[in-house]
């Protein structure tokens, strides 16, 4: 048969472009979480616990202390393009949150029950708001949707169900429980880890000890210790790098002025896989030209085949990096990548050969 002539062009319906959309933000119960772990450190909580069920795919439940949310805005929160942290283009380059465009909240409603119960300090008592596809939704059958009433401290407890109960083909795409469960544990210990003023409790619904549990003022030596074990631990080393020279100074305004830490273990350590925790501006991303420059220092110091666990967090200013290259925002650009990387590596390889050195000289003496 010939092909067929141009098909006419017609507009998605709504609830369809709503629903492709949110796929491309939550790809799985982890990535759901890590969206809201996300705003409870944005609503400045000290406090997370989360409680999952079935890998997260039954039940994703997430309780903060922050700061809570003005029953004001309960009708808003999950309507697309809603948010209390962005209003002018202008600050997407002066972003200190890890949220700016109102879209995850929003994105979840579209593939799963979401609920929220928020009180603010000023609050006499909890509010309580259902969500299905970006509006609010009576919490009962023969309810109105607006806010309820009810006990709850102060803080954030959004409850996600269901989760792709109406996109059964990403349903049928995640893996088991089990590594979802893996998968949400993984995004927590690395937010434990950069956060170690911030307690995290994770555990499965019905169980009585959480997973993982850490406490709200320790540092990050010792979160490390905590959720990667003590053969990392006693191995790490901690480097400072900046783009400070001696001779200039652009403080803190200047667009290109960088700052890094790093906790990553010497070559008395040796993993079969290698574990990088990466955060810029105090995002978790990925990035495996940064990666690559890591362990390419370490090929030199390590055995073939052995690998290091690498912790690093670079701190830029806000104006030169480009958080919103990617839906997941898992991927940042920015600028003078390519030197920053190097100037990194370059003192992570120092500090791994003073090391080594001194070691070879405490055998010798
Ligand atoms: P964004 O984080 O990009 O603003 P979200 O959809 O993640 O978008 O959240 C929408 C809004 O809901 C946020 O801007 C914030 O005002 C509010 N919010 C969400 N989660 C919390 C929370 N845990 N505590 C306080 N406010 C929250
Ligand atoms: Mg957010």
């Amino acid at each position: 048969t010939p092909p067929p002539g141009p098909l006419p062009i017609r507009r998605l319906h709504e609830s369809l472009i709503n629903r492709i959309a949110a796929g491309e933000i939550i790809h799985r119960p982890a990535s759901a979480l890590k969206e809201l772990i996300e705003n409870s450190l944005d609503a400045g909580a000290t406090s997370i616990r989360v409680v999952v069920k079935d890998g997260g795919m039954k039940l994703l439940q997430i309780q903060d202390n922050g700061c809570g949310i003005r029953k004001a805005d309960l009708p808003l929160l999950a309507e697309r393009f809603t948010t209390s942290k962005l209003s002018t283009f202008s600050d997407l380059s002066a972003l200190t949150t890890y949220g700016f465009r109102g879209e995850a909240l929003a994105s979840i409603s579209h593939v799963a029950h979401l609920s929220a119960v928020t009180k603010t300090k000023s609050d006499s008592c909890a509010w309580k708001a259902s969500y299905s596809d970006g509006v609010p939704v009576p919490s009962k059958a023969g309810q109105t949707p607006d806010p309820k009433p009810c006990a709850g401290n102060d803080g954030t407890t959004l409850t996600i169900e269901d989760l792709f109960y109406n996109t059964p083909t990403r349903l049928s795409a995640l893996r088991s429980s089990s590594e979802e469960y893996a998968r949400i544990l993984d995004v927590m210990t690395k937010y434990a880890v950069h956060n170690p003023n911030v307690s995290f409790v994770c555990k499965k619904a019905g169980s009585s000890s959480p997973e993982l549990s850490t406490p709200s003022s320790s540092d990050i030596t010792q979160t490390i210790r905590l959720l990667y074990g003590h053969t990392i631990a006693k191995e790490l080393v901690h480097i400072t790098s900046s783009s400070e020279t001696n001779d200039e100074h652009g403080g803190d305004d200047d667009p290109e002025s960088w700052t890094a830490e790093a906790y990553f273990t010497n070559a008395n350590y040796q993993a079969k896989k290698t574990v990088f925790l990466l955060f810029i501006n105090h995002r978790l991303v990925e990035s495996p030209r940064i990666k690559r420059s890591i362990e390419s220092v370490y090929s030199g110091v390590l055995p073939k085949g052995a690998s290091p666990f690498v912790y690093l967090s670079i701190n830029i200013h806000p104006r030169s990096v480009d958080v919103n290259v990617h839906p997941t925002k898992r991927e940042v650009h920015f600028l003078n990548e390519e030197a920053i990387t190097e100037k990194i590596s370059d003192s992570i390889q120092s500090k791994l050969v003073g090391q080594s050195q001194s070691r070879v000289f405490e055998y010798q003496t």
